[in-house]
């Protein structure tokens, strides 16, 4: 199945709330939800009682979307999680959270997921020194994350290290931007993950 290549801030629209995926723009009144907070289509503005599936359905389309994932490989995740100790919704998150291209993103050094994905593909980023392209690459406590030598000059990530510099990343990371590094510290508690996710709806999808 091919990936989503559509208006962007259609996916917040139909799920009613923020999803920050276009980076800067979506702290700014420009932001498509603040501007028309309705789903979109002919029917956006219409019937808005939803039934328990529908619920569930719009949660987990919302997981997949914040973190661009398609329907087969984020199925992948769950199982993943439900074979964990633990509690599967918490466990379906971090292992969302440790993503190589989510770590670029919560380090700061792209100013969304989508960018994060593509500068890794690109391979603008190491993992322990060794470069990795693969956006789903799982992280791991004690991992080491930095930007490849030779992109460490390219314009867009030098704006971005220095945009990573004034930010804080969440307590599982760690980040040295004018070093072009960061290292995963821990792995992410519930509390430090700030999507507006409610992970059991998914999982009573998912075991429906
Ligand atoms: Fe979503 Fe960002 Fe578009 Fe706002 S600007 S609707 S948060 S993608």
């Amino acid at each position: 199945m091919a990936r989503y290549t559509g208006p962007v801030c259609r996916l917040c629209r139909r799920e009613g709330a923020k999803l920050y995926l276009k980076g800067d723009r979506c702290y700014t009144a420009k932001c498509g939800i603040d501007r028309r907070g309705y789903a979109p289509g002919q029917h956006g503005q219409g019937r808005k009682k939803q039934s328990e599936y529908g619920v569930q359905l719009r949660e987990k389309q919302k997981a997949r979307r914040i973190y661009g994932i398609l329907e087969t490989q984020f199925r992948n995740y769950f199982e993943k999680a439900e074979n964990q100790k633990g509690v599967t919704g918490e466990n379906l998150l971090r292992l969302l959270e440790r993503r190589l291209d989510n770590v670029v993103y919560r380090l700061g050094f792209a100013g969304s997921r989508v960018e994060a994905r593509q500068l890794v593909r690109h391979g603008h980023f190491t993992v322990n020194g060794k470069k990795v392209n693969i956006p789903s690459f799982l992280t791991k406590v004690g991992d080491i994350v930095e930007v490849a030598e030779k992109s460490r000059d390219n314009n867009r990530i030098k704006e971005l290290a220095d945009q990573a510099a004034r930010k804080t990343p969440p307590a599982w990371l760690e980040v040295s931007a004018d070093q072009f590094a960061g290292k995963v510290v821990a792995v992410p508690s519930r509390e430090e993950i700030d999507v507006p996710i409610v992970e059991h709806l998914i999982v009573e999808l998912y075991s429906r």
